[in-house]
C-alpha cells in the first residue's frame, strides 16, 4: 500500500509525530509525506525548533526589587478587593 497522506491529515497527526506517540506505521506514512511535500516539511522543521527553544528556556528568576513590588500590587488588589467586598453597594 503506497498511499500517501494528505497535508491536511499530516497535520492532524504532526502533534502527535512530535510527541512520538504514533506507531511505525503511521510514522513511516508521515515521514514519507515530508518527503514529498516540502510545505509539510517546512511546518515540521518550524515546529520542532519552535518546541526546541521553548524547552531550553529557563526560566528567570525575578529580580528581588520586582518580586516586592509585584508582591505589594497583589496585596494592595486583594486589599482593595476586600474593602469593596467589604461594602456593598459602594
Ligand atoms: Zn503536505
Amino acid at each position: 500500500m503506497t498511499f500517501l497522506l494528505t497535508c491536511k491529515e499530516f497535520l492532524q497527526e504532526l502533534a502527535d509525530y512530535l510527541d512520538s506517540t504514533v506507531d511505525a506505521e503511521l510514522r513511516r506514512k508521515l515521514e514519507a509525506h515530508i518527503s514529498e511535500c516540502p510545505n509539510c516539511f517546512v511546518i515540521l522543521d518550524t515546529t520542532q525548533k519552535t518546541i526546541k527553544v521553548y524547552k531550553g528556556m529557563q526560566p528567570q528568576p525575578i529580580p528581588e526589587e520586582v518580586h516586592i513590588r509585584l508582591m505589594r500590587a497583589v496585596e494592595r488588589k486583594i486589599a482593595a478587593n476586600r474593602t469593596v467586598a467589604g461594602k456593598p453597594g459602594l
